[in-house]
């Protein structure tokens, strides 16, 4: 049958396109289906991932399909509208339909951050979102938090353990209670209610304008703010998922609750960073081809 596959994988973040290698290296017949975008490709420095040369996440993506074509892996640009349960699984895309015994799903997440005048301009450059990524790029520079929960507070007391002392943590009103705020206070760490309206600078960062005319000024700017999961296409499928929506898989295999759907990166429960998003890429294409494996 047209577009039979042995395993089909959504989404190139690191840990699909390294199913994606391994499956590919042991001759399987194996298609990768991406949209475009995604967070990966938005880390302007990546500098963290071991052997690496600090490269932009764009390239590092762009690398990775090159090295999955190359071992004959399909690569398709579409967008994936739902998986579902039949004889194997059944994907289908705005463009055309996909089977196999095996899925991977590795489509990752997205932020919720606010409009804030001047986002695109300055976000990955001086606009971060992620500690694990880019808390060093903070290190002794003025900084500020945006958030909307108690949890950009505990960023605020981690960011000043770790890099820098300058920090002004804004929050929308009525978030923070009285003793918190104390506490804020004897850290040294300054508390602002209000709502940003507009990153200031050109070209650099030079503040944080609030709706109201307040302005703050920063060399940088962590957000903390929630994340959706670009698994909408999984929708008709009842998945074990943890308390924030996040895929829970089994160890080592990496296998969610539907035998044979597997899941890597962000999606999934645990810590997202590019590193490890490959490394469970590596074990669940090792896993499948082992069942693929007629012994
Ligand atoms: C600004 C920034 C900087 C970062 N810096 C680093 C860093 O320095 N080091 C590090 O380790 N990590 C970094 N990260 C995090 C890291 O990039 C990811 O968390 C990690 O690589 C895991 O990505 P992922 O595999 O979950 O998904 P992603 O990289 O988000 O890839 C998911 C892919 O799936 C596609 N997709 C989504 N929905 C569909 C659909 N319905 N159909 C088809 N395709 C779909 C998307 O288009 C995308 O291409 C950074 C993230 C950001 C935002």
């Amino acid at each position: 049958m047209k577009n039979q596959y042995d395993c089909i994988i959504i989404g190139a973040g690191p840990g699909g396109l390294q199913a994606a290698i391994h499956l590919a290296r042991y001759n399987r017949k194996v298609i990768l289906i991406d949209q475009g975008g995604g967070r990966t490709r938005h880390a302007l420095h990546m500098e963290n991932y071991l052997g690496l040369e600090p490269s932009s996440g764009k390239a590092f993506v762009d690398t990775g399909i090159r090295q999955i074509k190359s071992f004959g892996a399909a690569f398709k640009r579409e967008q994936v509208a739902s998986v579902r349960v039949g004889h194997g699984f059944m994907v289908s895309t705005n463009n055309d339909r996909y089977q196999a015994p095996y899925v991977v799903v590795s489509s990752g997440v997205k932020e919720n951050p606010p409009a804030i005048e001047g986002m695109n301009r300055f976000f990955a450059r001086s606009v971060f979102t992620c500690v694990d990524c880019d808390g060093y790029r903070t290190t002794a520079k003025k900084l500020v938090i945006l958030g909307d929960s108690l949890a950009a507070m505990r960023l605020a007391f981690a960011m000043k353990q770790m890099f820098t002392p300058d920090i002004t943590l804004i929050l929308p009103a009525g978030l923070v209670p009285d003793d918190h705020a104390a506490l804020l206070a004897e850290d040294g760490i300054t508390l602002v209610v209000g709502t940003p309206g507009e990153f200031l600078g050109d070209p650099g960062l030079a503040g944080v304008k609030l709706i109201g005319g307040q302005e703050i000024p920063c060399e940088v700017v962590m957000l903390s703010y929630s994340y959706t999961l670009n698994d909408s296409y999984l929708a008709s499928l009842a998945l074990n998922r943890d308390g924030s929506g996040a895929l829970v898989t089994s160890e080592p295999a990496g296998e969610t609750s539907i035998p044979n759907l597997f899941a890597v990166g962000a999606l999934r429960r645990g810590k997202a960073q590019a590193i490890i998003a490959a490394g469970q890429g590596a074990v669940v294409g090792i896993e499948i081809n082992g069942r693929l494996l007629d012994l």
